[in-house]
């Protein structure tokens, strides 16, 4: 599942794709149409599917931005601003390409679910194998209240204040910290890869109850978490299971993770693992007490 990193990444590479670009064309695949026709919202969210390409086409792309796992388009069309925000859910993918054979990958050719074509003769496929990923098309944020009730970016300066704050509320703070940390509402866009690693360089374990945890304690997670998202931008994110970047390339953060997925810790000791608010959660009995 692409975290924040590799939403990142996406977004510096559809930057200068993208922005200025009008769109001269959108297609929908047939699974989109005979999805809502049978009820199923499937990543078009609230439109019905012949209004939203309707509504796009001839849509300016101005800005492209990044807003917790979110991709947002600021556009335009007839003096007006719209945004489209768009999640890549477990597999979504963006890929600029001047046709769809050009897709680096069978399986995202398959599933390309909305095609853009843009004023340049260039594509801008949103592809999504197992459709969890969406496209909202809204006036502005504010059109869906959940995008204002994300936490700060962790990389504002009020972020870390922002996380104790709540880590004290009732609701919280007697629940476990990985829990915790990977609730979007505490804070923006640390998912379960970059949660255990934090954790284990903390050397905390995962289904530690919050407010068991200093004050202290919880600052440098949230500065190891902040760490780690910036390391993971630097080397194009983590590349596991479905995720590829708009060029169809692998990250490389995956080769640095200490504790994701791993069955032995670099200790010798053999990892555990347990299922926290529904994640698998590993980690390492010797080295995180
Ligand atoms: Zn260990």
């Amino acid at each position: 599942m692409p975290e924040l990193p590799e939403v990142e990444g996406v977004v510096r590479q559809l930057r200068p794709v993208a922005e200025q670009k009008t769109i001269t064309h959108v297609q929908l695949s047939e699974t989109i149409y005979t999805s809502k026709e049978a009820g199923k919202e499937c990543i078009v969210k609230v439109l019905a599917p012949h209004d939203f390409e309707r509504m796009m086409t001839g849509m300016t792309i101005t800005d492209v931005s990044r807003r917790a796992k979110y991709i947002y388009m600021t556009l335009t069309k007839d003096g007006r601003t719209y945004l489209l925000a768009s999640h890549l859910g477990m597999s979504g993918a963006w890929f600029d390409v001047a046709s769809i054979e050009d897709i680096p990958d069978a399986k995202y050719q398959k599933h390309a679910h909305a095609i853009f074509t843009l004023n340049n003769g260039r594509l801008l496929v949103f592809s999504d194998i197992r459709r969890f990923g969406e496209l909202r098309l809204l006036q502005e944020a504010a059109d869906y209240p959940p995008l204002l009730l994300m936490a700060p970016e962790p990389f504002d300066d009020d972020a870390c204040a922002y996380f104790i704050e709540k880590t004290t509320l009732k609701k919280y703070a007697n629940k476990p910290i990985k829990a915790v940390i990977m609730d979007g509402h505490i804070i923006s866009g640390c998912g379960n890869i970059y949660a255990t690693e934090a954790l284990y360089l903390e050397r905390i374990r995962p289904q530690t109850i919050t407010h068991t945890l200093s004050d202290a304690q919880k600052r440098a997670l949230f500065a190891q978490i902040v760490r780690i998202l910036h390391e993971s931008i630097e080397v194009g994110g983590s590349t596991i299971s479905d995720y590829r970047n708009v060029n169809g390339e692998a990250g490389g953060m995956q080769h640095r993770l200490k504790m994701y997925g791993k069955k032995q810790c670099a200790c010798g000791t053999a990892t555990e693992s347990l299922v926290i608010g529904g994640r698998t959660s590993v980690y390492c009995p010797n080295c995180q007490q």
